[in-house]
């Protein structure tokens, strides 16, 4: 068999099996490869006093090592860092191979919030992510990298897909992702928390997988007509059956299902909805987190008094529904991703019924828009 001699990956949407496709041309056998994908999810030093490469690696692959190295390394490089206002997370926007910018979000308690797309086409009216369109898939090894990238800065015990993208829209990816992060970089399957707006292939695939992640459902709404206007382009499936569909996941992996309900004033914090929710989900396996919004720029959506959002979640709690006000800024990702990125590169709103655009260089935010506290990758 004729062995490639060096590393001939690309690093813009790079793939695990692509990734495993290339050790094994290296010679590498599975234990080698077990070892590559072990030192790199868990940000561990390729040499050691102890133990050199050359000591358990072919020798192709050990010398291919530096450009897997440079290559791995090239996959998301962190370029600003800013802390949120609750001192308890903290956002980090990333550099990918092609000079596409994506946001990961440290969270307290070691998680951490990555993106699986640059852009989403749901379009979600709330969130500024959803302005700019898809703008492509990240690879599996993409979604990967932002953990390690993390790992880099602190402990990460648990990943949430809850940044820029729809999971659902680039599930091949996603699902490599999370089979990884479940076995070679110990992440425990429960501590990994898929997030989607509802698609059926989600609840055709999550079940089938090696790895079976918690899941978060984006709910928003019990109304089917409003659900529509603020998720414009997710599949339209009435409420009733996203829930039933979820619940039913849920307890094939005897775990609750996550709601998440981006609070907008005057919108969905309304008593119909909560009678919805209440009808949907009381004496149910599951929580409701209520996420007051996180206002973006040219917006006509507020977000409600904390007074309201407090009560909406008591009046749930006593019908009998676990419903739980996040109050952190850190954990409010979903809505709210997208922002460092934004000012970064200048997205401009959607018009109505147009495409927005996304414009600038990356890594020239405009004057007087620097986040406080931003360092330097
Ligand atoms: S909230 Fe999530 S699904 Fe909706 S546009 Fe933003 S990233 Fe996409």
């Amino acid at each position: 068999m004729t062995l490639d001699a060096g590393f001939t990956l690309n690093a813009a949407g790079l793939r695990i099996g692509e990734l495993r496709g290339q050790l094994r041309a290296l010679g590498a056998g599975p234990l080698h490869e077990a070892r590559v994908m072990r030192l790199w999810t868990h940000a561990l030093p390729w040499d050691s006093p102890r133990r050199h490469p050359a000591d358990h690696f072919p020798r192709t692959l050990d010398q291919a090592l530096p450009e897997l190295i440079s290559t791995l390394s090239g996959l998301a490089r962190l370029q600003l860092r800013e802390p949120s206002s609750d001192d308890e997370g903290e956002r980090l926007l990333f550099e990918l191979a092609d000079g596409q910018t994506v946001e990961s979000v440290l969270l307290a308690r070691g998680g951490v919030c990555v993106s699986t797309q640059v852009g989403c086409a749901v379009g979600c009216t709330f969130c500024m992510t959803g302005r700019s369109g898809l703008l492509r898939q990240l690879g599996s090894a993409e979604i990967v990298a932002q953990v390690v990238e993390a790992r880099r800065l602190r402990a990460v015990r648990k990943v949430v897909f809850m940044g820029m993208g729809e999971p659902a829209h680039n599930l091949d990816n996603v699902l490599e992702a999370i089979e990884l992060l479940g076995t070679e970089a110990m992440i425990g399957h429960r501590n990994l928390v898929f997030s989607t707006v509802g698609d059926e292939r989600v609840f055709e695939r999550l079940p089938q997988g090696r790895v079976r992640p918690a899941l978060a459902l984006s709910l928003h709404s019990t109304r089917a007509d409003l659900r529509a206007s603020l998720l414009p382009r997710a599949p339209r499936i009435e409420p009733a059956d996203l829930v039933a569909a979820a619940q039913a996941y849920g307890r094939t992996i005897g775990y609750p299902v996550q709601y998440q309900w981006t609070l907008i004033e005057g919108v969905n914090d309304t008593d119909q909805e909560i009678d919805g929710i209440v009808q949907l989900l009381a004496g149910q396996y599951a929580v409701m987190n209520l996420i007051p919004l996180n206002a973006i720029p040219d917006s006509p959506y507020r977000r409600p008094s904390w007074e309201r959002a407090a009560h909406m979640a008591r009046t749930l709690h006593q019908r009998g529904v676990l419903a739980k006000l996040r109050r952190s800024a850190a954990q409010d990702v979903e809505g709210g991703c997208g922002q460092l990125r934004a000012r970064t590169i200048s997205i401009q709103p959607r018009a109505p019924g147009g495409r927005a655009g996304a414009a600038g260089a990356v890594g020239a935010p405009p004057a007087g828009a620097a986040p406080a506290g931003v360092a330097g990758a």
